[in-house]
């Protein structure tokens, strides 16, 4: 796609394209490139009845063309229109196409057949193609491939009507390698080995939208249990033996229990059959929802012994969120990817709620708000945050509709709904809205309406301010005598937004803490302080974690804090504070000097470990972006010594892996540095802790960025290392992004310019995370121009997630007025540049212009 149609498509969001939307397509004007919501919604309303029957065979060699057939059946209420089918390769990977059994007239525009009116009737046609598949969303390796088709990248495999409200079964029959495994949507009905050759047909799937098609194939092992009278697989290709054993009766159960939960939550069964799952190395996401083959980023399932809680707790997250997709996205589908948010919160607010009985020693409410407000806010605050819902015009820019504000903002909206409707009346409309549109299609609205008939609140008042519009609430505080008064506005000139929303404020006084319950909706509101208490010492409006905005704190609260936080009993209420301190931070009203004084008095006495990880992670930040070089030298060495001291005395291996990762990350102390080196070495041991190959690569990058002297040597060593060979793969893709020899590094940068050298995306993130380590700052300046250049081309070849993370990567570590200025002059430059870019560099650039302030 040019930058000129780009540029189309950001002034329709912006408002043309409710003019068009709705209207008829014009008679005979070609489809526009992508997915265009007029042409979808136009095929949406004819086209009845959708099959595919899908042969593909596929050779060993990656190089090697994937030859296919694909047989389209359907019924369609439109015969006046020529009939439009997506398919991207182009006219060299079309051998033939018949309709019903003659051959077509077909013509091909950009990213479509066009198949003439006069060959269409109102029912049973049946489009046969003959053709070879493009390669983009297939992921093919040397010894296994898999697809991966959301949000609309099916047509850049296969012709297809790519678009999630065209719902379709799908009938797949692979021919692979005999020394393959491979795994569908459906169950495996017939399996047959001709020499080398091995043919394996699919049951025909449930309707299903093509972003949920999937399959793999190669190399793997199968793992299979039984679970309450469900067989369950496991995919993988994980060579060491123990860590599989030690994970699979965990990644078996989480899965059986997440299914059993939501089966009792919805009172819908499990609609997809069997149920497979395929570990990933390098996934390009955490995992992906596709029914009856959820695909997984491998590491994030098969944990190292030395995993901490919070990984435990998100692999639980993870197999609970993709298990609820069943019900949510995959039982129900949105009509259009603007409601994309809406399947990932109800994924994400389900899974919340299944993995708590997993985890009873976890505070759970802490775990809510460290999990999505830090990351919320990271968007939210920025002047490239958008609202919950947003336009789309276009499939090919479905991409950019991801990120924070669906994946941690949403859910906060979603708690504060069930606050304001009640648990029980937020399931039994759940339950309507899924049993109404199963195998369906739904929207935002659809949903309200079902939830506004439970309710006295004006639901269509409360979404607007929450879902579709931009931003949070400023929330002052203000303490009188006898009452303390929130007092809310709109950040955004021109808006004067209100938002409804229930806080639980605590008000502090010696050792007793009250709680008061509090809805705010006006610009003013106002608690009466309990006759109790003489005199609030402190005063949290978010308590409890819920309240979401921009809070600022009166003046002796935030002083109380700065003294006296560690010394607060309850655990959720020390995370709230630190939160909260963290934003005052960033709005200059406290200085980054008192918090990190404040962390390092704190960390020592802090026994909860999401508190510790929530603390550790700001302190980096802190650390490496908010202090002179100056303050950071005076700072280095208590730093060390508490991150030794946690390590040291850390009351569980998960807590000493907090702290270990810690320490690598942010030592610059010379012994540090040399006891780091040595652990490296295997010469001193952590006692309590054990390092996986994992780990002893990660330190090997962060002594090689600290230009140790034996820097070379350590990297060649440790590539030796490795016996995984997906793994020593990525490293020494990684090794030249953290060279002592700047030439080596701008080579590196220079190769990211071919797609070919961007494919496995994981792996340049962390390469482009070391070569703009702050450490090195100085000398990846100037990548920052070159890499704000490739953004919309990275946004036209990469996968969904990876324009966001190509920014954080390259602007993340960075806080000079200098680098400032590249972005800001970069952006004043662009005057056509699409608006969700924009927003992606915003939100990207958001620390680094208040740092360089
Ligand atoms: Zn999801």
């Amino acid at each position: 796609m040019t930058s000129a149609s780009l540029w189309l498509y950001a002034l329709l969001i912006m408002g043309l394209m409710c003019a068009c939307r709705n209207n008829a397509v014009p008679p005979n004007t070609d489809p526009e490139p992508g997915i265009s919501l007029m042409l979808a919604t136009q095929r949406a309303q004819s086209i009845e009845g959708l099959s595919y029957t899908l042969a593909l065979t596929i050779p060993a060699d990656p190089a090697q063309p994937i030859a296919g057939d694909a047989i389209i059946r359907f019924a369609t209420k439109d015969i006046s229109h020529p009939l439009v089918l997506d398919f991207s390769p182009g006219a060299d990977y079309i051998k033939s196409i018949t309709v019903g059994g003659r051959p077509s007239h077909y013509r091909l525009v950009q990213d479509h057949i066009i198949i003439p009116k006069e060959e269409i009737a109102s029912e049973d046609n049946v489009i046969d193609i003959d053709f070879r598949t493009g390669d983009a969303p297939l992921n093919r390796n040397p010894d296994f491939m898999y697809t991966l088709f959301v949000p609309a990248r099916a047509h850049l495999a296969f012709p297809c009507f790519d678009q999630p409200n065209l719902k379709a079964r799908f009938a797949l029959e692979l021919d692979v390698p005999s020394n393959w495994q491979s795994v569908a949507n459906g169950a495996e009905t017939f399996h047959e080995t001709t020499g080398d050759r091995l043919r394996v047909r699919y049951a025909e799937t449930q309707p299903i939208p093509t972003y949920l098609f999937a399959f793999a194939a190669g190399k793997f092992q199968v793992e299979t249990a039984e679970r309450n009278g469900r067989w369950l697989r496991m995919f993988h290709r994980e060579t060491d033996a123990k860590k599989v054993e030690r994970n699979r009766k965990s990644v078996f159960d989480l899965h059986a229990s997440s299914l059993e939960w939501l089966e009792k939550y919805t009172g819908i069964p499990y609609r997809f059959g069997k149920f497979d799952f395929v570990l990933i190395p390098s996934f390009q996401f955490g995992g992906m929802e596709h029914p009856g083959s959820i695909f997984y980023n491998a590491a994030s399932i098969l944990l190292e012994e030395s995993a901490t809680e919070n990984q435990m707790l998100n692999r639980a997250s993870t197999i609970a969120h993709e298990t609820s997709h069943m019900w949510f996205g995959d039982l129900v589908t949105m009509q259009w990817f603007n409601d994309v948010w809406m399947k990932e919160v109800f994924a994400n607010f389900m899974a919340a709620k299944i993995v708590n009985p997993a985890f009873p020693n976890v505070n759970h409410d802490l775990r809510f708000l460290v999990s999505n407000y830090p990351s919320a806010y990271s968007v939210d605050r920025t002047a490239g945050t958008h609202p919950i819902r947003q336009e789309l015009a276009n499939l090919d820019e479905a991409g950019s509709l991801y990120g924070a504000i669906i994946y941690q903002k949403a859910p906060i909206v979603m708690r504060q709904l069930e606050q304001i409707l009640g648990a029980d009346k937020l399931q039994d409309g759940l339950r309507v809205y899924l049993k109404e549109y199963q195998f369906g299609n739904a929207t935002w609205l659809d949903l309200i309406k079902i939830l506004d008939d439970r309710t006295d609140l004006d639901l269509k008042a409360w979404k607007h301010a929450w879902v579709e519009e931009a931003g949070r609430p400023s929330i002052r505080t203000e303490v009188q005598s006898d009452h303390v008064a929130f007092v809310q506005s709109d950040p955004q000139d021109g808006r004067s937004l209100r938002w409804t929303e229930k806080m639980n404020v605590l008000i502090g006084t010696g050792n007793a803490v009250v709680t008061l319950p509090l809805e705010i909706q006006n610009e003013r509101t106002i608690a009466k302080i309990p006759t109790s208490i003489s005199k609030p010492e402190w005063i949290l409006p978010n308590g409890g974690g819920l309240a979401y905005g921009d809070f600022t704190l009166d003046d002796s609260t935030r002083l109380f804090l700065l003294q006296h936080l560690p010394d607060l009993k309850d655990s959720l209420t020390r995370g709230t504070a630190w939160v909260t301190l963290w934003e005052e931070l960033l709005d200059r009203r406290v200085r980054p000097a008192d918090f990190l004084e404040l962390s390092l008095r704190a960390l020592p006495r802090e026994d909860t470990e999401q508190n510790v990880q929530l603390v550790l992670g700001y302190v980096s930040d802190a650390f490496w972006t908010f202090l002179s070089d100056e303050q950071r030298h005076q700072f280095a060495e208590r730093l060390e010594s508490v991150l030794r001291t946690g390590l040291a005395h850390g009351a569980s291996s998960t807590m000493k892996a907090t702290y270990f990762s810690a320490f690598r990350s942010t030592v610059t102390v010379p012994e540090g540095i040399t006891f780091l080196e040595r652990v490296w070495r295997r010469q001193e041991k952590i006692p309590g802790l054990t390092l996986a190959e994992q780990d002893e690569a990660s330190m090997a990058l962060d002594l090689a960025v600290r230009s140790v002297p034996a820097a070379t040597a350590i990297l060649e060593e440790q590539r030796g290392r490795f016996m995984n060979p997906d793994r020593k793969a990525r490293f020494e893709f990684v090794m030249p992004a953290l060279s002592d020899r700047p030439e080596t590094r701008q080579a590196w940068f220079e190769s990211l310019k071919d797609i070919r050298n961007r494919r496995r995306e994981p792996w340049v993130l962390e390469g482009l995370q070391y070569l703009h380590h702050p450490l090195r700052r100085a000398q990846s300046e100037k990548y920052i121009r070159p890499s704000l250049d490739l953004l919309l081309e990275i946004q036209r070849t990469g996968d969904i997630f990876f324009p966001t993370r190509w920014m954080n990567a390259t602007l993340g570590n960075h806080n000079t007025r200098t680098a400032a200025t590249v972005v800001r002059d970069f952006l004043g430059q662009q005057k056509t540049y699409p608006i969700r870019l924009r927003r992606i560099i915003l939100q990207a650039a958001d620390q680094l212009f208040r740092a360089a302030l």
